[in-house]
């Protein structure tokens, strides 16, 4: 039987890791790649290189002798190091993506997936807390998150144009939040679901907890699995244009906090810093296209996710002694 060799960059990070995982227990042989293994537990990856993929020559070894290619490496991480990084992160993220296309072009890829952001819709779509879900076409006229959000949008074009000009067949997904066990919840990096998750855990009941914004804010957030699952499906399809994936309900930072506590069975108070980046006022996925082009869309409740999330962070975090350390100090 044939096994199909493919290629994940990004595979010591979060969504890189889980995917890797998928394929390998589909019965594909992986080639995980990143300047860094994954944190938390071993990859099961057949062969795994730790490359710089802003070099070209590192881009060319990655996308050698696989058919398909997984490309989701990206210097990127939660609101404040967006924010506070937008020249490195375009740096970095516009290298590594135009020398993928290339490496895979030239070393006869079949197909290559790019993973883009939700952070390519415009400002002027999302000042208010109660949004209309955006559509894919609402990325133009663009205005997009600057810095990280313009490569995306910058990658995505490129993508297409590797299609029409070369026949490489590229698959675009615009991810709107993804969480779930596994992720960075710590360090500067890491977003919201995961942040609330180990701001709790290291809460006393009864305790405060720091949030960014006022509360107001509305996101909706997507769990791994059908992240993964959603990958898995467009890479099999036919569809070559830009495609949300992600959950579409909406709910504010408060509405988040207060999952969390039910799972934490425990009663939070909160302590809003309205100085910390927020982001934009509202954003939420429109997936009638999603369920158009896959026949299918995420249905793992943010409950049960954030459930399974809140369980890991705190299982770190006792492990690592810090749990009972911190509420020693609150108490
Ligand atoms: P992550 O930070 O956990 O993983 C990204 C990985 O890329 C990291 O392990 C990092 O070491 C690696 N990387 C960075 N620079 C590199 C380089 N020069 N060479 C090789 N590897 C490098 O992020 P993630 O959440 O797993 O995101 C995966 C992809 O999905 C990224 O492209 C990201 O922009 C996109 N995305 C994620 C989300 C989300 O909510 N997680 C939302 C929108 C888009």
């Amino acid at each position: 039987m044939h096994m199909q060799r493919v290629s994940v960059t990004g595979a010591g990070g979060f969504v890189g890791h889980h995917l890797l995982k998928r394929l390998v227990a589909e019965g594909c042989w992986v080639r995980g790649v990143d300047l860094k293994p994954p944190e938390y537990e071993p990859s099961p990856a057949h062969e795994f290189e730790l490359l710089d993929l802003r070099r070209w020559e590192n881009c060319a070894r990655a996308t050698r002798g696989v058919e398909e290619v997984y490309n989701l490496a990206a210097n990127m991480g939660g609101i404040g190091f967006i924010e506070s990084h937008k020249a490195e992160v375009m740096h970095d993220n516009v290298l590594i993506n135009v020398h993928m296309l290339e490496g895979a072009r030239l070393n006869g890829v079949k197909r290559y997936l790019y993973t883009s952001s939700a952070c390519v819709y415009p400002g002027y779509r999302q000042n208010s807390a109660d949004v209309t879900p955006l559509k894919e076409e609402d990325a133009y006229p663009a205005d997009a998150e600057d810095g990280y959000g313009w490569e995306k949008l910058f990658s995505e074009r490129q993508c297409r144009h590797y299609y029409e000009d070369y026949g490489l067949e590229t698959r675009v997904v615009r991810f709107h939040n993804i969480y779930g066990p596994l992720g960075t919840y710590d360090g500067g990096r890491e977003k919201s679901p995961a942040a609330i998750c180990r701001k709790v855990a290291l809460a006393e009941d009864g305790g405060e907890i720091e949030v960014w914004g006022d509360g107001k804010q509305t996101r909706s957030y997507c769990y791994i699995d059908d992240c993964v699952e959603g990958i898995h499906r467009l890479m099999r399809s036919d569809y070559r244009e830009p495609l949300n994936l992600g959950s579409d309900r909406l709910v504010t930072i408060d509405e988040l906090v207060d999952i969390v506590a039910t799972v934490a069975r425990k009663s939070i108070r909160r302590r809003y810093d309205v100085t910390k980046p927020q982001g934009v006022r509202g954003r939420n996925s429109d997936n009638s296209r999603l369920r158009k082009a896959l026949g299918w869309e995420p249905s793992t409740s943010l409950e049960k996710g954030l459930a399974r999330t809140y369980q890991w962070i705190h299982s770190r975090l006792e492990a690592s002694g810090r749990l009972r350390k911190e509420l020693a100090v609150a108490s």
